[in-house]
């Protein structure tokens, strides 16, 4: 399976300026080895959508109601994603469990609602510093698998470790490889063999300097890029970094 290089513009870039970035983008995502995802904010999907589209580049969410409908003011469901282009959705992302207290129970309602819909999910996880600290990121890790991911899951894990988000700081390529295994064999254990064949990005100041080291990580699916993924040059570079039909 190839990697997958997926954008997260987080509260970033009106309707013009999106156009433009996915416009880049596009111009340069012709005949790379990888995939590439670009997940706007809902303001901007259709935008980027029409921009990108016919073109190889998915467009994505950055988050979901649990709920198909209903009396739920300022949310979004998985179907007006759907409708507005999206085919993908970022879910349960730290920023929204640390700054709307979602909860893993949360987190897999949305999935559910999010598959329903025919998005593909791509659900976030990643202890904070004070857990690493403490020696807890496994345990924590693997309870938000277990909390968080529905039994079948058809999607894609991003391990993002909360101290290297936006921070300019990343895990190492020994942190990332003993995650990334870790968290392999936790798909494994809790999912079978279909645990197998889910991808594992990882996450955290991903940058064209960095990417190749930590993409080449074994058990690296791809990556889930912020801050980089708001110039078409520096998010192209991280997919020309990308593996191709090896990549998980
Ligand atoms: C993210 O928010 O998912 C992320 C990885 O951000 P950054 O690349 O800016 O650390």
């Amino acid at each position: 399976m190839p990697q997958l290089i997926a954008g997260n513009w987080k509260m970033h870039m009106l309707r013009g300026p999106a156009g433009e970035l996915a416009a880049g983008v596009r111009a340069g995502a012709r005949g790379l080895a990888c995939e590439l995802l670009v997940c706007p904010p809902f303001t901007a999907i259709e935008t980027v959508a029409r921009a990108l589209g016919g073109s190889e580049v998915a467009v994505g969410g950055q988050d979901c109601h649990p709920k198909g409908q209903g009396a739920h003011t300022g949310d979004v469901s998985a179907a007006m994603l759907r409708d507005a282009g999206a085919s993908w959705v970022i879910l349960g992302h730290s920023e929204r469990r640390q700054n709307h207290g979602e909860t893993d129970e949360l987190i897999r309602e949305k999935v559910l609602a999010a598959v329903d819909a025919g998005l593909m999910p791509i659900v976030c996880v990643g202890e904070t510093e004070d857990q690493r600290v403490a020696g807890q990121e496994t345990e924590v890790v693997g309870w938000q698998i277990a909390g968080s991911l529905p039994k079948p899951f058809a999607g894609v894990v991003a391990y993002e470790p909360v101290w290297a988000i936006g921070t300019g700081r990343t895990a190492t390529e020994q942190d990332v490889a003993i995650m990334h295994a870790f968290i392999r064999e936790e798909l494994g254990r809790q999912f079978g063999e279909a645990g197998q064949g889910i991808r594992i990005l990882h996450g955290g100041s991903m940058r064209p300097a960095n990417a190749a080291s930590l993409l080449a990580v074994r058990h690296v699916g791809g990556g889930l890029i912020g801050g980089a993924s708001l110039k078409a040059d520096d998010f192209l570079a991280i997919a020309r970094a990308a593996r191709g039909a090896d990549g998980v």
